[in-house]
């Protein structure tokens, strides 16, 4: 169909930005917007830079601060779903901590996230095609702080387990890690959530801890079609980077230092590896960071990709949103 032939002549990798609203204490100060929307419904943002210069960015959407979850969803379902056909998919949010990454991918009781839409999405897509298709699937919450996996359904009280990357028969897994087998949007649900609690234990503060780590979850979908009896079986990564922001080399020492370099290692590691598959280069350096390894297979071959870009409009910001843009432009 017309997406189809429309992704085939785009390449599977997307980049979406989205621009956060200025909050109520930069309000209150009076702070001034640096980017501007006019035409956001042709995929361009402009930022105005130091020095009256304007730089103009181009992405496949971009997503003003006034517009809600849910049209943000409605233009990530189809990717997402794809999962259900066979494909693997990976979704990204990148950004500056504080721009809305966890916001967009986990969103918020009332205002949903697109985890929690994906899910309900999948499991709606799968009832509507019952008879036709059988769907079993499972889910795995992981965490990749400091260059190390740490599985975050492993039953409480277990000793942490050092998880590795094994290559068997040309794919790679994680020998050892919970893959929750789930049959319906609320066990889909609760083993998230129960994933983002085990994800705050041990560290003293939550919120720091977050945004220095990448939050994985991975929905595994194994399909058949009943009629042809064919068997598929795909991997959708919802993905909550770690924050990109630069951290000055002052402030930087110790275990502060160590976690500024493996965030920058990871990051760096990711854009190159979606920039190669993007010009299709023949070397995929996909081994350069734990983050790239663990997602080889899902990256590359017939997969989907999409990153959002997460920004803020707030002139004290606007060098790591050039940077993030800058990233993003790259990956394109
Ligand atoms: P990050 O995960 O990138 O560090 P958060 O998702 O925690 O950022 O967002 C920071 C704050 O901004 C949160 O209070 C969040 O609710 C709010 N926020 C971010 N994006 C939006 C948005 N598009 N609309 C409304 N509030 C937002
Ligand atoms: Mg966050």
């Amino acid at each position: 169909d017309l997406y189809n032939r429309l992704i085939e002549l785009k390449g599977n990798i997307r980049v979406f930005c989205r621009c956060r609203p200025m909050n109520a204490q930069e309000l209150e100060a009076g702070d001034a917007m640096v980017v501007e929307f006019e035409s956001a419904k042709d995929g361009e943002i402009v930022v105005k830079g130091h020095v009256s210069s304007k730089k103009v960015f181009r992405f496949d959407s971009v997503f003003t601060p006034e517009e809600n979850q849910e049209l943000v969803f409605e233009k990530t379902a189809p990717l997402a779903t794809s999962v259900l056909d066979g494909y693997n998919v990976c979704i990204f949010a990148y950004g500056q901590t504080g721009t809305g990454k966890t916001f967009t991918m986990e969103g918020t009781q009332d205002e949903r996230g697109v985890n929690f839409r994906t899910l309900e999405e999948l499991f709606r897509v799968i009832r509507e095609r019952e008879g036709l298709f059988r769907y079993e699937l499972t889910v795995s919450v992981l965490e990749v702080y400091n260059e190390q996996i740490r599985d975050l359904l492993q039953p409480s009280g277990a000793a942490p387990k050092r998880l590795e990357i094994k290559q068997q028969a040309g794919a790679h897994h994680v020998p050892g890690l919970v893959e929750a087998p789930v049959s319906n949007l609320g066990e889909a649900w609760g083993v998230l959530q129960a994933g983002s609690k085990a994800r705050v234990v041990g560290s003293t503060n939550a919120n720091e801890h977050s945004s220095r780590s990448h939050c994985m979850h991975c929905v595994m979908v194994r399909g058949e079609n009943l009629v042809s009896g064919e068997h598929t079986t795909s991997k959708l990564w919802l993905i909550d980077l770690a924050g990109s922001e630069r951290v000055a080399k002052t402030d930087a020492q110790g275990e502060r230092l160590k976690e500024a370099q493996s965030i920058n290692k990871s990051l760096s590691a990711l854009g190159d590896v979606i920039s190669a598959l993007a010009t299709k280069s023949p070397h995929i350096p996909f081994r350069n960071s734990k983050l790239t390894h663990l997602l080889q297979d899902s990256l590359s071959g017939d997969s989907k990709t999409l990153m959002f870009v997460q920004i803020s409009p707030n002139e004290h910001d606007v060098g790591e949103t050039l940077c993030s843009l800058n990233f993003a432009s790259r990956v394109r």
